[in-house]
């Protein structure tokens, strides 16, 4: 393993950040990133440090403090804020009282915090403090767990680390067990906690971090040692194959793990991963052994739960994750059950997978929010990386059930993930809008993502895309794909890649427009099919993809047309938009007759003149811009009167944006009324396009 201690690095970290911490925690920070740094260490948030110094409390009194990694950071990314400083004394005495139970442990910790407002410190922050010297580092390194997740695992870890380490049988992350072990050998700085992973400890942040990677280096030494069970990498062919056929599939396992949700909960979106690594690994004839029972170390089994599912597609995708996501309740189900008989009542977490191999595919992640489904593709692979190594050294054993169990309903680590509150009606949800490089697509796109959708904006032009992405601020929960609406193939492909994005789809908004000028007498044909093209064949095919992706997830869904004030009231020299948008209004009710017994709503926005996404306009409307002159000539006015023009002729007197026809879609797709095959006019009031 790569030592990543440098001196100068180290040095700036004490210039940075010595003056307002201290250079002990300075130091702490620096080599905590170390560990942040090497995921064959430590995996989102997993993996905990400390360092021992003195600090002022808020008397003003100096006070001896373990300052140990807080609930919440991640030590790739940690500050010195991230290590809520406890008073040490009390934590010694606390760990003496009898019948110390989690909740009082915690309560403890927090009331002898220095600073009232940090973060609760890491669970095995009792274990910190008992440990005497200065720095100690926790991590669940791959090595570490490889050797001891195995029936012979404390020889294998002698042989690998020597005598000087200590060994300690799996405890729920604690601190008795340990605390015996190390008083009867004080002279040694590591210890091994078997099936969980590797403390170390120094006098100095390098001393304790070089003792780890020193360790684990041997572990991963032995393991190569003893020939590492080839993982077989797949063809980069195979992995383009895969990529291809990930979003065409995404939307059955999507639809089969929502189906299963309650009303009102938050749904999943999944996260797709596929590589050489991947596929090789999904595609392995032991990848039923892999998937099946057994966490590396206990805490992924709060993220991930204990087991995978995989799901072979064959000829019926939507049958095959039927029956592989049923079987996977059953099996959680069984394991639940017996668990309640040996400890009694608990609340139930939902039955579902939280990691789905599907061999040919790739690897995808479950997850109320990207976020959340990446964490688990990323536990995904070290899970089934390790196991597969481990087979070099003999069979995989994995904590026992009881065990695991005990981590995953601990109230404790639940209380880690839970995010107060009730979902909201898009928690969870996936949206797309085409045309999202003009004012309309990005101001919807604006106000879904506020609402707290997932949203994959799709344009024909790639550099306004880009644009209007950069527009919106980046997030894990926004996407963009390239397609052309008007291109029977490219909706078909840009669909599939949209819902590669995040597994699938539960809002559409076909809004992708062009328009052009000219009188009825002036207009050629070419011009008018042109515009037929993009604003009726392409509200017609992407209504279509629309209908289809979301016959696949069974979960209903939203298609809110971006139609025309025109339709209602059109106007001169305007007849090829006009007609072209009609079209796209009598395309939706058709829609909303056919697709309403799969519970999809089809809904049309009608808005006037939009020449911005938002009142500050920071993407102006490419639409207006081509057809400003036009259109100001027809009206005997200056461009520049234009916007003028319209914002004055309606009653609200109101320019109105991108964002508000947003509003609108939000309203429509929150099913918060029985509303399908509406027209909702967005342009202030204008008594002659008043719907009748
Ligand atoms: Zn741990």
């Amino acid at each position: 393993m790569l030592d990543r201690w440098n001196d100068d690095d180290a040095q700036a970290f004490v210039d940075r950040y010595a003056a307002a911490h201290g250079e002990a925690l300075a130091l702490r920070t620096y080599s905590a990133r170390l560990f942040g740094a090497e995921p064959q260490l430590v995996l989102h948030g997993g993996g905990n440090a400390s360092v021992k110094t003195v600090q002022t409390d808020l008397l003003g009194d100096a006070v001896e403090v373990c300052c140990v990694k807080g609930s919440g950071w991640d030590l790739a990314s940690i500050e010195p804020q991230g290590f809520p400083a406890v008073a040490l004394a009390p934590m010694l005495r606390l760990v003496q009282s009898p019948a110390l139970t989690d909740e009082h442990m915690v309560a403890a910790q927090r009331a002898h915090l220095l600073d009232p407002y940090a973060p609760n410190p890491s669970i095995e922050c009792l274990l910190h403090c008992l440990l005497p010297a200065a720095y100690v580092d926790h991590s669940h390194a791959d090595a570490i767990v490889a050797l001891t997740n195995h029936p012979d695992g404390e020889a294998l870890i002698r042989e690998a680390l020597g005598e000087d380490v200590l060994l300690v049988d799996y405890v729920k992350p604690g601190f008795d067990l340990a605390a015996e072990a190390f008083a009867a050998r004080p002279d040694v700085s590591a210890m091994v906690l078997m099936q969980h992973g590797l403390f170390t400890w120094g006098d100095t942040a390098e001393d304790s971090y070089r003792a780890h990677i020193a360790l684990v280096s041997k572990a991963e030494a032995l393991l190569a040692a003893r020939g590492e069970a080839g993982i077989r990498l797949a063809p980069p062919t195979a992995v383009e194959a895969a990529q291809a056929q990930a979003g065409a599939f995404a939307p059955w396992l999507r639809g089969a793990l929502n189906r299963r949700l309650p009303a009102g909960a938050a749904r999943f979106v999944l996260h797709h991963v596929v590589d050489e690594e991947i596929l090789g690994l999904v595609d392995d004839d032991r990848l039923a052994r892999w998937a099946g029972f057994g966490t590396l170390t206990p805490d992924h089994s709060i993220r991930t739960k204990p087991a995978a599912c995989v799901v072979v597609p064959g000829e019926d995708p939507g049958a095959a994750c039927e029956a592989a996501v049923g079987a996977y309740i059953e099996d959680y189900t069984a394991y639940v059950d017996a668990q309640i008989a040996r400890v009694g009542p608990v609340t139930r977490l939902d039955p579902l997978p939280r990691v789905v191999h599907v061999p040919g595919i790739g690897t995808f992640g479950v997850g109320t929010s990207p976020k959340s489904a990446a964490i688990c593709t990323d536990i995904a692979r070290h899970t089934l990386r390790t196991k597969a190594r481990a087979e070099a050294i003999g069979p995989f054993e994995p904590l026992a059930a009881d065990h695991l169990f005990d981590v995953e309903y601990w109230s404790l680590e639940q209380a880690k993930l839970a995010k107060g509150g009730a979902p909201g009606p898009f928690a969870g949800r996936v949206a797309l809008v085409t045309g999202a490089g003009g004012a309309i697509g990005a101001g919807v796109a604006r106000a879904l993502r506020a609402a707290g959708c997932c949203v994959v904006l799709a344009d024909v032009d790639g550099d306004r895309l880009e644009a209007a992405a950069q527009a919106l601020g980046p997030g894990r929960d926004l996407a963009t794909v390239v397609f052309d609406v008007a291109d029977e193939a490219s909706v078909r492909t840009g669909f599939d890649a949209a819902c590669a994005c995040f597994g699938g789809l539960d809002v559409v908004v076909p809004n992708a427009g062009v328009a052009a000028v000219g009188t009825l007498v002036d207009l050629d044909a070419d011009t008018f099919a042109s515009v037929q093209a993009v604003n009726a064949t392409g509200v017609f095919l992407t209504l279509r993809e629309a209908a289809r992706t979301l016959r696949r997830q069974g979960t209903g869904g939203d298609v809110v047309v971006v139609g025309s004030k025109n339709v209602a009231g059109p106007g001169a020299a305007f007849g090829a938009y006009s007609a072209s948008k009609a079209s796209a209004h009598q395309l939706a009710k058709i829609a909303a007759m056919e697709l309403a017994s799969d519970g999809i709503r089809v809904n049309v926005v009608a808005p006037d003149a939009v020449f911005a996404d938002t009142a500050d306009g920071a993407i102006p409307s490419g639409l207006w811009a081509e057809i400003g002159p036009g259109r100001a000539a027809s009206k005997g006015l200056s461009v520049d009167e234009l916007a003028a023009h319209y914002r004055d002729r309606n009653l609200l007197r109101t320019g109105i944006t991108g964002l508000h026809v947003g509003e609108a879609v939000v309203w429509l797709a929150s099913g918060r009324a029985p509303v399908t095959g509406a027209v909702v006019p967005v342009d202030g009031g204008v008594p002659a396009a008043f719907v009748r």
